[in-house]
């Protein structure tokens, strides 16, 4: 089974997604992350997206298609995986449907204001990639990395202006792909409401 995360950027998709992964022992691929080790490393994937991500808009569905297509077929994924951040239109839901059926959507349903508060807080490791929330997940230790020390950073994307822009294009791109697996009896939502651990159990319910 391939689990999809969707809701607004901002709804929880990477920490529920790593939980869900934990849980079920099967792993859990985020775009962004790839694409964003891509820019880090300044390979020529991270050079044609790098731009695209900067303004909050979509990396080209060719991109984003192949660098799935190659996880979806590792070994890694025989049992299964999550998607966090794909697919992110109608024509990737699409192409995911003819790479493989086996499909079930999880919408994290987060409102607008709450979304653009967490991710104004949002930190993250730019050495383990470990999330935390300045209000809701705070490090230990002032702005370090609990796991491992670093200092945490912001991410570019995360700025107030990038995140209105990420929040327009998820509505025009990405929504309406809720309604694309409501319609086939492959979606369940979930209140993005609360703690953690509040979310995670009405997840693990509605599963
Ligand atoms: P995320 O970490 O999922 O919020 O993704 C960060 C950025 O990576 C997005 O704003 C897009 O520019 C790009 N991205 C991630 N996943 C996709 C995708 N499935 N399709 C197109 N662009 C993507």
């Amino acid at each position: 089974m391939i689990y999809i995360l969707l809701g607004l950027p901002g709804a929880g998709k990477g920490t529920q997604g790593e939980l869900l992964s934990r849980k079920l022992g099967i792993p859990k691929i985020s775009t962004g992350d790839i694409l964003r080790e891509a820019v880090k490393k300044g390979t020529p994937l991270g050079l044609k997206a790098k731009e695209a991500m900067d303004r909050g808009e979509l990396v080209s569905d060719d991109i984003v298609i192949g660098i799935v297509k190659e996880k979806l077929q590792s070994d890694d994924c025989s049992r299964g995986c999550i998607l966090d951040g794909f697919p992110r239109n109608i024509p990737q839901a699409e192409e995911l449907d003819r790479i493989d059926g086996n499909v079930f959507a999880i919408y994290i349903n987060v409102p607008e204001e709450e979304v653009i508060k967490r991710l104004c807080a949002r930190r993250v490791c730019p050495s383990c990639g470990a999330l935390y929330n300045l209000i809701t997940n705070p490090p230990r230790d002032d702005e370090k990395c609990d796991r491992c020390g670093t200092p945490l950073i912001q991410r570019d994307d995360d700025k107030e202006e990038v995140i209105r822009e990420r929040i327009r294009v998820y509505r025009e791109k990405t929504e309406p792909i809720i309604n694309y697996y409501r319609e086939r009896g492959k979606l369940v939502e979930v209140d993005g409401h609360g703690s953690i651990n509040e979310v995670f159990s009405r997840l693990e319910a509605a599963l």
